[in-house]
């Protein structure tokens, strides 16, 4: 495959090279504030499951315009892989499902609450969908938790969900804490991608909750077979296709020129990954050590390495 093969095939991977985010899915997050306006306001924000930084981005760049003094705008964001550093972005290396990690989160607002949590957490898909849609489902639920934690009543939440076959469990647990649910589905997000986005709306949890970081997914008595949500108990939740429907679509492919007056110029990623999980491999098949006998003594030159591809 060519380098300019995936320009070709994903406008949206392109147009993030060309406009200098880090990743195409900067396009997901703005085009839901397209239509939900989720940025007015907002001083304070946490960014779950944050790497390689593109959402965090967005909200460096769209919260420090909009907010007089950069001083007053505080982005914490959090994955469990390392980052490279972003403007007024404090950054948190763990585990979103983590008590410890939610109790770093509220100790760097000092008391003060988020008008805004954005999680656009992902597990690493197994093509398993029960279980790619179950992590996906823990990951949502730990988002919330935090939430819960650190939101100002009023505040909104933004989450990536599957929209599998247990979702309606999901949307009504967000609207115990949320008295608007809708479900969004931006142009940038792919038609063949079970992905779509929770904006949740006005959190207003319910007189008397006291926080805590239980799961209630994990609870084994649970068992969606048996325990179908029904009446009032079934929610559900709009459907939205956001983002201007003259913007480009993500399932298409265009051509390399979209300005005909333009020649078409490869651009390189905006941030190379750092330290990613496939570097050994990376510099195994490099040195054509792959399946060498003597593994073991050519990994001992992997610490100083410094792959910047
Ligand atoms: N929003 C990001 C951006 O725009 O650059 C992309 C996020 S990526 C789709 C999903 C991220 O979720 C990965 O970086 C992964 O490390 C993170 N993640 C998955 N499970 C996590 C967990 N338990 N705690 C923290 N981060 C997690």
């Amino acid at each position: 495959m060519g380098r300019s093969s995936k320009d070709k095939r994903d406008i949206y991977y392109r147009l993030a090279k060309e406009e200098g985010w880090r990743a195409r899915s900067a396009f997901k997050l703005l085009q839901l504030d397209e239509e939900f306006n989720l940025f007015k306001g907002v001083r304070r924000a946490v960014d779950l499951c944050a790497a390689p930084g593109s959402w965090s981005q967005v909200l460096s760049r769209k919260l420090r315009a909009s907010n007089e003094s950069c001083e007053e705008v505080k982005i914490v964001a959090v994955d469990l892989q390392a980052m490279a550093p972003l403007p007024g972005v404090t950054q948190i290396q763990g585990d979103i499902t983590k008590v410890s990690t939610a109790q770093e989160i509220i100790r760097h607002f000092e008391g003060q609450a988020a008008d805004l949590v954005v999680c656009d957490g992902a597990p690493d898909v197994t093509g398993l969908h029960d279980v790619d849609e179950y992590i996906q489902a823990q990951l949502l639920l730990a988002a919330l938790n935090i939430t819960t934690h650190v939101l100002k009543p009023g505040g909104n939440f933004v989450a990536k969900i599957f929209r599998g076959k247990d979702v309606t469990l999901l949307y009504s647990q967000l609207k115990i804490f949320f008295s608007m649910v809708t479900c969004a589905k931006p142009r940038s997000s792919r038609n063949s991608s079970i992905e779509a986005f929770v904006v949740c709306q006005n959190y207003s949890p319910p007189d008397g909750y006291i926080p805590n970081m239980s799961n209630p997914l994990l609870d084994h008595s649970y068992d969606v077979d048996f325990n179908q949500l029904e009446g009032p108990n079934r929610i559900i939740v709009p459907f939205l296709a956001c983002g201007d429907l003259s913007a480009f679509d993500s399932d298409r492919t265009y051509p390399l020129q979209l300005d005909s007056n333009k020649e078409y110029k490869y651009l390189p990623p905006t941030q190379p990954p750092i330290q990613p999980p496939y570097q050994q491999a990376c510099h195994l098949r490099k040195n054509n050590l792959l399946a060498k006998e003597d593994l073991p003594s050519a990994l001992l030159g992997l610490g100083a390495l410094n792959l910047g591809t």
